[in-house]
């Protein structure tokens, strides 16, 4: 585990996974039924953690990181919406961001070999790291985003998160999400810069990213609404599939799921691998939930390892849908008018495919996983609901930013001369 954090990415370019995992009886898995957020957590994170890290030094990891709370809320009979994203920057991000941020240093101790993160963002996990690792002594942290791919807000909170930090960097890049992404995966394999730095990324192609997220899905089913004896319908909007895979592990740690259901925008990579069994091809398209614009998913090949590469035992516990932009924004609306309660775009797609499979097994429970607050996407809410989402004081938007300077282009030549500069503040 020590090491599959530490460096991301296996030397053949492979994404761990983890050999084994704990495993959560039915009665273990019931006394965590009702409990807050911060105790599931570390029930849970000692039993991953516990023996390679660490009793108390894993419980401090996780107190530190995980500080906020995650609220639950039921919108109409038998579901509810988990609402992952009350941390600083407003996203479930912040979970895999902070605790990896508060991990690395625990795993890495040397003060000599400054642990270098490096980072592709559709969106939401750059302003994730950026904050998590700013204050955090003997790292640097630089993420790549994709111009003029990424929200005013997403970006705003780059900017404002590495305002006065020297060791973390947002920095634009000519190209799409998928550039930016085989940006970071060639350097950290680039030789140059690991004889400087212990390279990591803090994408979800790190599992030390993907661990911690099975924390939302114990959640979830520890708020399960209605009787307790009933296997839910878990819905995760989709992108890069990092999200869903932590899912996975929950489930096979032994978490009772009736069924996972994959929510994607029009980049339905993963709905049409599970209808062919071909990973996907073709580029991205930007859309209202840009998080979730990726066309070719990194944690596929994750997904069906866990499976043994068996398609038809992973369709037995993994759907996936896809919606378009229209249906999105009606979805928000409507969602707001019948209950009252705002969805941001992403959390949107994933209530239209936790209500499509709903459909065909009506005496589940559904539990959708938020991933962003409304706030993030003021102008999509409004136009969908009529209604403009108040963001958080402590975002700062009355002052928003939006410049973080040149872009550089999609190439490993063009980024080396940054992250060598960085390493040497
Ligand atoms: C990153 C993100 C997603 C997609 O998560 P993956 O782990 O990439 O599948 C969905 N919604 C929001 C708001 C996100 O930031």
């Amino acid at each position: 585990m020590r090491g599959a954090v530490l460096e991301g990415l296996a030397p053949d370019g492979g994404l761990y996974l983890p050999e084994e995992l704990p495993s959560f009886s039915p009665s273990e898995v019931e006394s965590l039924r009702g409990r807050a957020f911060r105790e599931i957590v570390d029930a849970v994170t000692l039993r991953l953690f516990g023996q390679e890290v660490g009793v108390d030094a894993i419980r401090r990891v996780a107190r530190e990181a995980l500080d906020f709370e995650v609220p639950v809320a039921d919108v109409g009979k038998d579901r509810t919406v988990v609402e992952l994203f009350h941390g600083p920057t407003g996203s479930f991000k912040d979970t895999g961001a902070r605790f990896l941020s508060r991990l690395l240093p625990v795993l890495q101790p040397d003060p000599d070999r400054p642990v270098l993160v490096v980072v592709a963002t559709s969106g939401d996990t750059g302003g994730a790291v950026i904050d998590a690792f700013r204050d955090v002594a003997g790292s640097r942290a630089v993420v790549l985003y994709p111009k003029g791919r990424v929200s005013p807000v997403q970006l705003h909170q780059m900017v404002v998160a590495g305002e006065g930090a020297r060791r973390v960097r947002a920095l634009p890049v000519r190209g799409s999400f998928d550039d930016c992404q085989r940006m970071v995966k060639a350097a950290l394999r680039d030789g140059e810069l690991n004889e400087r730095a212990a390279l990591t990324s803090a994408n979800s192609i790190n599992v030390g990213r993907l661990l911690p997220q099975v924390f939302h899905y114990f959640h979830a089913w520890a708020h399960l609404p209605g009787p307790g004896n009933r296997d839910p319908v878990i819905s995760v909007p989709t992108g890069n599939v990092g999200h869903l895979v932590s899912g996975v592990l929950a489930w096979r740690m032994g978490l009772p799921v009736s069924r996972f259901v994959a929510a994607t925008n029009e980049n339905d990579a993963l709905v049409q691998f599970l209808e062919t069994g071909s990973p996907p091809e073709g580029t991205s398209r930007s859309t209202l939930s840009s998080a979730m614009d990726v066309a070719r998913p990194s944690n596929l090949e994750r997904l069906t390892a866990l499976f043994d590469e068996d398609l038809h035992s992973l369709r037995q516990v993994v759907g996936a849908r896809s919606y378009t932009d229209p249906e999105t924004l009606e979805a928000i609306g409507a969602v707001h008018e019948r209950w009252g309660y705002l969805m941001d775009p992403h959390t949107a797609v994933g209530w239209l495919a936790m209500e499509a499979e709903l459909k065909s097994r009506t005496d589940a429970p559904g539990a959708l996983l938020a991933t962003a607050d409304p706030a993030k996407f003021p102008d999509v809410v409004e136009r969908a609901s009529g209604v403009r989402p108040t963001a958080p004081p402590a975002w700062g938007l009355d002052a928003p930013r939006e410049d973080t300077g040149p872009a550089i282009g999609p190439e490993l030549e063009e980024l080396r001369p940054v992250l060598t500069g960085l390493l040497e503040t």
